[in-house]
């Protein structure tokens, strides 16, 4: 089904404007608590688990393992609807894995997936201003 709606993108705000500039350059910058140095997402201005104020940008590799998924047949707002049928997923940092993102699948079907397994970050460009971080598994 085709559709001129735009997809609904992130709104970059001053605890998040650092992630997404780092999507934009291709990296991946995860908040990193001063003291216990613990990652963190989505950013805020004091650490889950210490919560100490602050946080530095830290680059991580991009890489971590699957959690788990799910598979989104329900077309929830229009500007998806060249989507559907589309994966949504959960990936744990290797950094840290109690650091965890959510994301698209990219280059891989619903079917390859298996909990545990190693992904890897992908950034693509949404808009001039949004780069998302999406994920696919990764082949070393
Ligand atoms: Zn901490």
């Amino acid at each position: 089904m085709a559709t001129n709606v735009s997809r609904p993108l992130p709104l970059p705000d001053i605890d998040s404007r650092p992630f997404w500039q780092g999507a934009k350059d291709g990296k991946l910058l995860i908040q990193r608590c001063p003291s216990c140095r613990s990652f963190r997402w989505p950013p805020r201005d004091f650490c889950n688990v210490c919560y100490t104020p602050g946080g530095d940008w830290t680059q991580v590799s991009g890489q971590g393992v699957l959690l788990s998924w799910t598979v989104q047949h329900h077309l929830l707002h229009p500007g998806f609807a060249d989507e559907v049928p589309y994966v949504v997923l959960a990936v744990a940092l290797d950094e840290d894995r109690r650091c965890q993102l959510l994301g698209n699948l990219r280059r891989a079907t619903a079917e390859e997936l298996q909990a545990g397994m190693a992904m890897e970050a992908v950034f693509e460009e949404a808009s001039p201003e949004i780069t998302l971080v999406h994920w696919r598994p990764r082949r070393d």
